[in-house]
């Protein structure tokens, strides 16, 4: 019993977002959602009455042809007044159809819209988690048409329920019994196609990494950024054989369910053309025996026959609609997905002027058994600098970005100015860091707003623009190109032009230093592309350049390294050695190994 109920609830879930969907149609446009209301209610009345003037033209025929005296007036009127309910059937499906690609077009923005303003509200963390992707991969691919597609449905199946609450008023006047035939033989049917929506959405669910696979490779294998290895390396038919590999294995998996479908919705819809055409037997012998009139039989026939094909499309709506509600569960799903909201509050620490603390912080990437960072304690004051060295993994890049808010510790705090990481602001932390990640974004943009990227309330300002430029050493290479801030960088676009890697460097390091009002510089690997005069310039100016501001320094170098008033050796997430150049090489420690091995490769 219970399981029972269980099924029932299940296929009553097929409204559970319909009100929702509905909603989303009407804050999307209300004229609109009026329209489809209105057509919906005239296409869904007009059949019955057209059905209804269809008797009494073949009844007020049949008397005419008996009573021999020419043809009255009233008929032609009739036939005129059929056509009319037809035109009128055909205006409103097409305010239907219009009303429809207006709303698709609306509404498909309206929902791609949240799902993206949802996506600013994520953590990092967030992303990195390959389920929570999947969610959004699936909510981005299907969902924004289904929100229309479900009201469309539960339109559509007012429209045939109104319909067929008419056929029923005309029909019950030959016998209820014939109603009763009219529904039930449509409900095989509506469980079949239940069943199989809810099996093609499983399988869509079930399949999502596969997609996410499929669409990766397609990256791969049709992107510029990618297309350099893929030749050289002649790894395109490879991935090519991997991508229609997943498409097979996908494929074999529709066509089964379709077969399946299709079969059985053959079968079940072989029942409602039995039943019509026992009902058809019933009518005519009806008919024959006196009963009722032609014009009567003429009209329940046509009122069966396209009850039938309402119920039909009732159920298959019905059908379609628990598919749409599958899917919409999904965006919601990624809708809802709580994310958690910032609290603080600060613009300002409680010690302003204190600068950066570490204190016992520790971090674990999400699903990981081992620390990425563990330990880590350190103070870096205004106007110092902080270099980290550090094997590969050993956790540089992970402690920036806790520095930078985009991961919280788990252990211990990150202070600035004496106020918790947690405490500030985002907007206000955020606008006292400039940063250059190691892999930064390279934005098929022109130039002047790639660098002006770095800080979004100057993005336009191109005296901003050149100042940055100049501290990041891209003025001179950028005066060169025709066009100069405004030429467009990358391939993607029109006129697009490709820079070295040492050029977007350049570019990088100038929108680090847009934000004027940072007072903490983070370079990770800032001059790893550049060539030896560049860096060495870059290097000459540090100390003016992050003068009163406090630098965060990654790098392999140790030319570089050494200019930093302290240095920290991490390994495998610890600190293992802490001071400046000349203690640590004096400590004789790994730096000074590393230090001595790097120099005497330049000997
Ligand atoms: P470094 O910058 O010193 O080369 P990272 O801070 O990038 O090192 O990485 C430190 C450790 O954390 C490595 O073991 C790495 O595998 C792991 N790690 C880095 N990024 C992630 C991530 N997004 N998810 C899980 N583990 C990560």
């Amino acid at each position: 019993m219970a399981e029972h109920s269980q099924s029932w609830r299940q296929y009553l879930g097929v409204f559970r977002y319909s009100q929702r969907a509905i909603g989303l149609v009407w804050q999307t446009s209300k004229p609109l959602t009026l329209v489809l209301a209105g057509a919906t209610l005239v296409a869904g009345l007009l059949p019955a009455a057209a059905a209804w003037v269809g008797q009494l033209i073949v009844d007020g025929v049949v008397a005419a042809i008996d009573a021999n005296a020419g043809v009255p007036n009233a008929l032609l009127w009739l036939v005129a007044l059929e056509g009319g309910i037809i035109a009128g059937i055909a205006a409103a499906q097409r305010a239907l159809q219009t009303a429809q690609s207006l709303l698709r077009a609306q509404l498909g923005q309206r929902v791609n819209v949240m799902i993206l303003d949802k996506a600013q509200t994520l953590q990092l963390v967030d992303f990195e988690d390959s389920e929570f992707y999947d969610k959004l991969t699936r909510a981005r691919r299907e969902a924004s048409t289904r929100p229309l597609s479900l009201v469309n449905r539960t339109f559509g199946l007012l429209q045939n329920g109104i319909s067929l609450a008419s056929f029923a008023g005309l029909l019950i006047g030959f016998s209820p019994w014939a109603v009763v035939i009219l529904l039930a033989a449509g409900l095989p049917q509506f469980f079949s196609e239940a069943k199989f929506s809810g099996d093609a959405f499983r399988l869509f669910r079930w399949r999502s990494p596969d997609t996410r696979q499929q669409m990766y490779l397609e990256t791969v294998l049709a992107r510029e950024d990618s297309a350099k290895e893929v030749k050289l390396f002649e790894l395109g038919p490879l991935l090519l054989d991997r991508y229609r590999g997943i498409f097979e294995r996908l494929y074999k998996e529709d066509r089964n369910l379709t077969l399946r479908r299709e079969t059985w919705g053959f079968i079940l819809g072989l029942i409602a053309t039995l039943a019509f055409y026992a009902t058809y037997g019933w009518i005519v012998a009806t008919t024959v025996a006196g009963a009722i009139t032609l014009g009567q039989m003429t009209m329940y026939l046509v009122v069966f026959r396209q009850g039938q094909a309402a119920v039909s499309a009732s159920l298959s709506a019905i059908g379609g609609m628990y598919e749409d509600n599958l899917y919409l569960s999904n965006l919601y799903e990624y809708l809802e997905q709580p994310v958690e909201a910032s609290t603080g509050t600060l613009t300002q620490g409680t010690t302003p002027g204190d600068g950066l603390r570490f204190e016992k912080v520790s971090f674990r990437y999400p699903g990981s058994e081992v620390d990425a960072l563990s330990q880590i304690s350190f103070h870096l004051q205004p106007g110092h600098s902080l270099a980290l060295v550090g094997e590969n993994g050993s956790g540089k890049t992970t402690l920036i970005k806790l520095l930078a808010g985009l991961y919280k510790p788990y252990e211990g705090r990150v202070l600035l100015d004496g106020s918790s990481l947690q405490d500030w602001q985002p907007e206000a932390l955020r606008r006292r860091i400039g940063i250059i990640f190691q892999d930064f974004m390279r934005y098929q943009l022109p130039v002047g707003e790639n660098i002006g990227s770095g800080d979004i309330q100057h993005f336009s300002d191109e005296a901003r623009w050149q100042k940055a430029a100049e501290r990041g050493l891209a003025e001179r290479f950028i005066e060169e190109i025709p066009g100069k801030y405004h030429a467009q960088l990358g391939r993607w676009f029109k006129d697009g032009r490709e820079l070295s890697g040492g050029q977007w460097q350049k570019i990088a390091m100038a929108r680090a230093f847009m934000r004027e009002s940072a007072d903490i510089l983070v370079l990770d690997e800032p001059t790893a592309a550049m060539d030896a005069a560049a860096e060495a310039e870059i290097f000459a100016h540090f100390s003016e350049l992050t003068k009163d501001r406090m630098a965060i320094l990654i790098s392999h170098r140790f030319s570089t390294v050494r200019i930093a008033d302290e240095i920290l050796v991490l390994e495998n997430g610890r600190i293992t050695e802490q001071g400046s150049h000349a203690d640590l090489v004096a400590a004789g420690g790994k730096y000074a190994t590393l230090f001595e091995l790097q120099a005497a490769g330049y000997q």
